[in-house]
């Protein structure tokens, strides 16, 4: 819109500055009723069938742009919440004198962070320092963030494979009214849970890694709302020196993440 303020409009006879500026005013608004106005400016799109190109390649005035190829989605990206088990005072286990669990699930959890971002999910660590957290701090968390996976990370020198766990619990969850109960609460969501369990297996036996599928009785697993696996990082030959190592944290962490969107995908997740 042109020269639509109403605060302009002052009498031209003052002095010759308002003259100067009143005459601007008055060619600029003749121009602007004898310019042919183009009917969509040419960086707005419009309806498909306007978009046929001119036999000359060259898009006329009144001539829309096509739309783009691939819509923007709108949708919200699925939420992940990583849980660095341990953490502060309480330092799990003592993988050797320089390397403490604590340490090794932290930074994990932030590499998975940024390589599960780069495949545009959005992730919340439960911890993102060297604090303390009991198992019952860490399920509320993830149950007030209502994310689409929940994903608890330790790590053993013991084992030589990783270890991809869900909740081990009752047959039949108690529930009582719109309540459940707290040590059963992850009960209507182990389905999920198993299937997330399956593609993150699928995803690091990809890469070469040894793993298994377990349920256990695990803290906090149990008392998630949500889909929920606890995964055991080991290294491959029973060399503790590899946890620390930067190259083999970002090939778990490559191998976690393509089996983190493979479930997400396949679970209808939206992108
Ligand atoms: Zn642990």
């Amino acid at each position: 819109m042109l020269w639509n303020s109403r605060g302009r409009r002052r009498p031209i006879s003052y002095h010759s500055a308002t003259r100067a500026v009143a005459l601007l005013f008055v060619v600029s608004l003749l121009r602007a009723q004898s310019t042919p106005v183009p009917a969509a400016p040419q960086n707005q799109t419009a309806s498909p069938t306007s978009s046929t190109p001119t036999q000359s390649g060259q898009s006329s005035p009144n001539q829309a742009l096509p739309l783009p190829t691939q819509p923007v989605s709108t949708a919200p990206k699925p939420l992940i919440v990583i849980d660095p088990a341990h953490g502060g005072t309480e330092s799990g286990a003592v993988l050797n004198p320089a390397i403490l669990e604590k340490d090794i699930t932290l930074v994990v959890a932030r590499r998975l962070r940024t390589d599960l971002g780069a495949r545009g999910f959005v992730v919340e660590l439960v911890r993102d320092s060297d604090v303390n957290l009991s198992t019952d701090d860490r399920a509320a968390k993830a149950n007030a963030a209502h994310p689409a996976l929940y994903v608890c990370l330790h790590a053993t020198s013991e084992s030589g494979w990783i270890g991809i766990y869900t909740a081990m619990l009752p047959d039949t969850g108690e529930t009582n009214g719109p309540f459940v109960d707290w040590n059963t609460a992850q009960f209507s969501f182990l389905p999920q849970s198993r299937a997330a369990q399956q593609e993150i297996a699928a995803g690091i036996q990809k890469s070469g890694m040894v793993v298994r599928s377990l349920a256990a009785p695990l803290r906090p697993l149990g008392n998630v709302t949500n889909p929920a696996v606890a995964i055991e990082l080991a290294p491959t030959k029973a060399d503790v020196s590899q946890l620390p190592a930067m190259d083999f944290q970002q090939n778990i962490s490559t191998a976690l993440a393509n089996g983190i969107a493979q479930f997400l995908s396949s679970s209808g997740a939206p992108r």
